[in-house]
């Protein structure tokens, strides 16, 4: 059975562009002009991700974002046309999985897309509610992390990254491995990312970062989180 992927775009031009590129790729689509016939839709319809454009007439796409929210855990991928950094890193804060900047090309998308529905299984069929790894607690659906019973904050992507390997604790996991799992694809990410998120994470984390005891570096494999028992 093939998934249901939402397009609440307004633009009749790039709403037939993304049914084309996702049914060819093997996707039902259904589409909704604008957030208030989005959010029915998903309702009504229970899409497995939305596509969601920024810039729509009645709701901004963030404001739709954060409503879907309020409903629903579905992926969101939202298409943006800014360009600002800005913008992207708040699509990302206001719950949305991935974006996507148009022009986009219709591998790209329906590449993000799979990327994404991946993901999103991957991590529903393990459902813990605390992931225990030594004296650091990752509560996945509260999105809290706790090292030595205090409070640490996290931005989004570092979360997710922080989550995968707690998930995977003790374990070797392949740079590429994240890429895919936390960024959603290896073809459009720059593979610094993940060395300046793995740094970020060890200032968080670690009692001294440069010589890290806990998020270890393991050459020409990848990463550990390690166990500490
Ligand atoms: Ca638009």
């Amino acid at each position: 059975m093939s998934e249901l992927i939402l397009a609440i775009e307004d633009e009749e031009p790039v709403r037939d562009a993304i049914v084309a590129a996702l049914e060819s790729s093997g996707y039902q689509v259904i589409t909704a002009e604008d957030g208030e016939e989005g959010l029915e839709r998903l309702i009504s319809e229970r899409p497995d991700l939305v596509l969601l454009d920024l810039m729509l007439p009645k709701i901004h796409g963030m404001d739709v974002c954060a409503a879907i929210r309020e409903h629903s855990e579905v992926p969101v991928i939202m298409l943006t046309g800014l360009a600002a950094e800005d913008d992207r890193v708040e699509g990302l804060t206001r719950g949305a999985d991935d974006y996507i900047t148009k022009p986009f090309r219709a591998r790209e998308l329906a590449a993000r897309v799979r990327a994404v529905l991946r993901r999103s299984r991957h991590w529903s069929s393990d459902d813990r509610e605390e992931i225990v790894v030594g004296d650091l607690v990752v509560r996945p659906a509260a999105r809290e992390v706790y090292l030595h019973d205090e409070r640490v904050d996290f931005t989004p992507k570092e979360f997710d990254l922080l989550e995968y390997l707690a998930r995977n604790a003790g374990r070797i996991v392949a740079r590429d491995r994240l890429l895919e799992r936390v960024w959603g694809s290896d073809e459009y990410i720059d593979a610094r990312t993940l060395d300046v998120h793995i740094r970020w994470l060890r200032e968080k984390l670690e009692v001294d970062p440069s010589s890290p005891e806990r998020l270890l570096t393991i050459r020409g494999q990848g990463y550990m989180l390690v166990t500490g028992d």
